[in-house]
């Protein structure tokens, strides 16, 4: 399946949808998520639908998240050129497509072998190469290219992950859903120095689990 103007049309709409009603002011998030065509992360059925504001089962009994969530949790990362990002949770790997297309380095972490490979074979099609993509699991981070400017975790956590907090630079942001798997709330901590955090709170999500482990 191909990009067309159908999809580019839905897609401007989107936007300006996630610019209007959702509040998104980051120029860069949204110029990323006008380029990325969501609907080739989509099994076909649920391709007329790509682009409005919903999150779809994807494999592995996974989901892929609201454009709205991608765009919130993006925005918060403060995403600059360049920057080193480690994210957990490649999914589909439509997040990932979104932070390549604003030229962020990407690390990228999952623990379904299923959508690892979906994910890979999906971006290097679309030539959206992260910089590493790696089976495995996402509390233990990536310490061999630490340390990250920015975190992003794409699934929620009962407890904070606090090998994640140590591969953070000083300076640093990690966007982490927390909480019980039935409802979480986005944090932003920012790394302060070696021992302190600054933590904000962004409302209440709902995410699929971060769990243990690789499976399978
Ligand atoms: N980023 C995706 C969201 C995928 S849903 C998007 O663009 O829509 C969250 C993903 O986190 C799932 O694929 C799930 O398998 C993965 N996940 C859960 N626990 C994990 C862990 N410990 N390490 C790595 N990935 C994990």
């Amino acid at each position: 399946m191909q990009d067309s103007f159908v999809h580019k049309g839905k897609r401007k709409i989107l936007v300006e949808y996630l610019r209007e009603k959702i509040g998104i002011s980051d120029e860069n998030v949204l110029k990323a998520m006008n380029e990325v065509p969501r609907h080739l992360f989509l099994e076909s059925v649920f391709v007329v639908f790509a682009y409005e504001d919903r999150a779809f089962p994807i494999a592995a009994n996974q989901t892929i998240s609201h454009p709205s969530t991608v765009a919130e949790q993006t925005e918060l990362l403060e995403v600059q050129e360049k920057e080193k990002i480690l994210e957990i949770g490649t999914g589909c790997g439509y997040q990932t497509a979104v932070l390549v297309t604003m030229n962020a380095f990407v690390y990228t972490v999952e623990r379904q072998k299923d959508l690892h490979d979906f994910a890979q074979k999906k971006l290097r099609e679309m030539h959206l190469r992260p910089k590493f993509q790696s089976f495995g699991d996402g509390f233990l981070g990536l310490p061999t290219f630490a340390p990250f400017d920015k975190i992003l975790v794409t699934c929620g956590a009962e407890i904070l992950p606090i090998e994640l907090l140590k591969q953070l630079k000083i300076g640093g942001k990690m966007v982490i859903p927390m909480g019980k798997t039935d409802e979480q709330i986005l944090y932003r901590f920012t790394k302060i120095s070696e021992k302190e955090f600054e933590k904000e709170e962004f409302g209440a999500y709902k995410f699929v689990p971060m769990l243990q482990d690789r499976n399978k």
